[in-house]
């Protein structure tokens, strides 16, 4: 086992027998959230019911768990916000974004962005009915596209197929230098690898809460809005919560002073409970120490499959400091093969159109769990064990 996986391993709940390469989808359960859960559930809501709000701090929490993440993404306290959904963030921080640049149009993105990312751009810029465009380039073309109509550059930090992983310092100048804002999203980022909003000079960004956070399923995203920007931006979703005195009941709406009007509605305490029973637990590891962990079992991953998979054609940046936290392969059968390596016991998905996605979180993963998968990927290609009517069947999630 790593130095890390031996230290962390056993604070999760993990089933006997099985590889875990999906923590980049759903982060598995930390053993203490359990617990916690119970004593939100049973010693707050149920004890002190409505006044647990005051008394146990739940109206701090989604700050509270977002200055715990500020520390994982490069950012300070009270920048980041816990709330809503990374889709619903998106659309809140491209609308601001579109308010501090109202005289551009253009909403710019790769064409391999995640889905969501463009359909909510999309949406946006359809309600506005101001002529805003979205505007889809290739990942190498990003920089070359932004011009002076570009309102907001927007991209994934790490390709959710691929695991490319842009030069965040380089893209965001590169923005800056033709007054455009730059917005990113951390979905496969934050709790994989050191990401540094500041350093790169980043106006906003999103994240989510269930991958590398381990916040568990349909866990509260994260947003982060540079502290110079704060007093400046224009939310479009103005809930009661982002009010400047929710509890004064005025008819109209006041921002909330700093990171506080990124609030829309009352937030998922239970949920937000366990968010930050994953987060501290990745708080207690050093992020240097796991990206270094994380490329040595990528790079252990990679030569053992291309050494006993040829089938297998790796579609992951080669060199380890353009990847994430993750080693994609492409094959035809691919939805198949994962089929037959999960009834292995081995986790890791499948990504249209033919991608093998296998997330590596040092946490919980060491050595002889890259092994045991490569060895199951192996047995499963050798004896053809995807060609099974079964495995083709497709799932309503992949
Ligand atoms: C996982 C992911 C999301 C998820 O959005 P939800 O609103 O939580 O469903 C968004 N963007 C990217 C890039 C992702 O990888």
């Amino acid at each position: 086992m790593t130095v890390l996986a031996a230290r962390f391993r056993d604070r999760f709940l993990l089933p006997e027998g099985v590889v875990y390469l999906d923590g980049n989808s759903l982060g598995p359960l930390p053993k203490a959230t359990t617990s916690r859960v119970a004593e939100v559930i049973k010693g707050e809501w149920g004890r002190d019911l409505v006044t647990s709000w005051n008394k146990h701090g739940w109206i701090d929490l989604p700050r509270r768990v977002g200055d715990k993440i500020a520390r994982l993404i490069g950012a300070a306290p009270g920048e980041v916000m816990v709330a809503d959904s990374t889709s619903i963030n998106l659309f809140k921080l491209l609308g601001a974004a579109l308010a501090l640049r109202p005289e551009r149009r253009v909403l710019l993105s790769e064409r391999g962005n995640f889905p969501t990312d463009l359909y909510v751009a999309e949406g946006l810029a359809a309600l506005l009915g101001q002529g805003h465009a979205l505007k889809l380039v290739e990942a190498d073309e990003i920089v070359a596209a932004i011009d002076d109509d570009v309102a907001v550059v927007f991209l994934t930090e790490v390709d959710y197929r691929t695991g490319r992983l842009h030069d965040m310092a380089a893209v965001t100048a590169a923005a800056h230098a033709r007054g455009a804002v730059m917005l990113w999203d951390l979905a496969h980022s934050a709790g994989a690898l050191p990401v540094d909003l500041h350093a790169a000079g980043a106006n906003l960004a999103v994240g989510c809460g269930y991958k590398y956070l381990n916040g568990g399923p349909g866990a509260p995203a994260f947003l982060y809005v540079r502290q110079d920007l704060q007093e400046e931006i224009r939310m479009p979703l103005t809930g009661w919560l982002g009010h400047a005195a929710p509890f004064a009941f005025e008819s109209g709406w006041r921002a909330a002073p700093g990171i506080g009007r990124a609030l829309v509605g009352t937030p998922p305490i239970l949920s937000l409970a366990a968010l930050e029973v994953g987060v501290d637990l990745l708080l207690e590891a050093d992020i240097e120490e796991l990206r270094r962990a994380s490329i040595a079992l990528a790079e252990r991953f990679i030569a053992g499959v291309e050494a006993r998979c040829p089938a297998l054609r790796l579609v992951s940046p080669r060199e380890p400091a353009r990847r994430g936290s993750q080693v994609s392969f492409a094959h035809p059968e691919g939805y198949a093969i994962v089929q037959a390596l999960i009834a292995r016991g081995v986790i890791g998905d499948f990504r249209a159109p033919d991608i093998l996605r296998f997330g590596i979180a040092p946490l919980f993963i060491g050595e002889a769990e890259i092994d045991a998968a490569i060895g199951h990927l192996s047995a499963v290609l050798e004896r053809r064990e995807w060609d099974r009517p079964e495995y083709r069947k497709r799932a309503a999630v992949t």
